[in-house]
């Protein structure tokens, strides 16, 4: 039977050092994942455990792109995070992705302890770098970091995320659906903060291509 409409397209990011590009399903994100940004966010440290939530694939933003600053909002929030992409066979490669958050928003649903949707699952509230595939990636204990207006305002190493890439892996295959197409935000460090119009945002983890974005 014909589609009424035309089907939105797939969302995609390049994939690093090729010319293909990777096809994105759901986008799967890790709460509470480091101590420190448990303990900024005034978090019980001893009781933490991540949190999933999930992105459309549609809030996907390609580095070197302009954001308009969205609706609804005073203090929007970066959160910068390895992105784990997944293939039909495990790990198929990994990136740097930025939580955009409407923390304005967060914070009331957690005082209403409603569900984090409008804080989190936003218009472009996904910035994605190209995926390095795994076979050229080595992660462990890399830096990862962001800077706005070129000035570093994150800055941790992989090795202090709470659940390994594998655990995370692990839990969601129980508890969700995790298939090849897949991206997790695996968890952001300490030193969120608020972007303005005119801020320019750069996330890096050493051997993975950058994200780059700018707010309008
Ligand atoms: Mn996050």
């Amino acid at each position: 039977m014909p589609y009424a409409f035309n089907p939105s397209e797939t969302v995609t990011v390049p994939v690093q050092g090729t010319s293909t590009s990777f096809p994105v399903r759901r986008i799967y994100c890790v709460g509470r994942n480091y101590t420190e940004h448990v303990r900024e966010m005034g978090g019980d440290v001893e009781r933490s455990e991540p949190t999933f939530f999930t992105k459309d694939a549609s809030t996907i933003v390609q580095s070197d792109t302009e954001i308009p600053y969205p609706n609804n909002t005073q203090n929007l929030h970066y959160e910068v995070e390895l992105v784990v992409a997944m293939g039909p066979d495990g790990v198929f490669g990994y990136g740097v992705g930025i939580d955009m958050t409407r923390r304005d928003l967060q914070a009331a649903a957690k005082k209403k302890g409603g569900p984090w949707d409008r804080a989190k699952n936003f218009k472009q509230s996904a910035p994605c770098s190209a995926i390095t595939p795994a076979a050229d990636a080595d992660i462990t204990g890399k830096r990862i970091v962001l800077r706005k207006n070129g000035e570093i305002v994150q800055s941790s190493s992989l090795d202090k995320m709470i659940w390994s890439v594998e655990e995370i892996i692990a839990r969601l295959t129980y508890d969700m659906d995790l298939q090849a197409g897949d991206l997790i935000f695996t968890g952001t460090p300490e030193g969120v903060g608020p972007v303005v119009p005119g801020d320019e945002l750069e996330g890096g983890i050493e051997g993975l291509a950058p994200i780059r974005v700018r707010f309008i």
